[in-house]
């Protein structure tokens, strides 16, 4: 399977484990952003932590062990994202 498709599997209830990475990623507006500057997050999904730019709970970690760049990011938007 393709990464871009099993990446989404992290971008969920992960708030946890996000908050421990050094660098993580929105793949939907691509930005790349420090942990420390997510301020919310969906508690009613246990905690899924929502992208501080746009909003939208489309945050992916360094922990997934897929490459936090743009280029990653833009791949799945481009691909990925409509699949969930
Ligand atoms: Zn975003």
């Amino acid at each position: 399977m393709p990464d871009y498709i099993t990446a989404h599997k992290f971008s969920s209830n992960h708030r946890e484990k996000i908050l421990k990475d050094s660098v993580c990623g929105c793949f939907y507006c691509l930005s790349i952003f420090l942990p420390a500057q997510i301020e919310e997050c969906a508690e009613d999904i246990c905690g899924t932590a929502i992208c501080p730019y746009c909003g939208i709970d489309s945050i992916i970690g360094e922990s997934s062990g897929y490459p936090i760049t743009k280029e990653f990011l833009a791949k799945y938007m481009t691909t990925g994202f409509r699949l969930d």
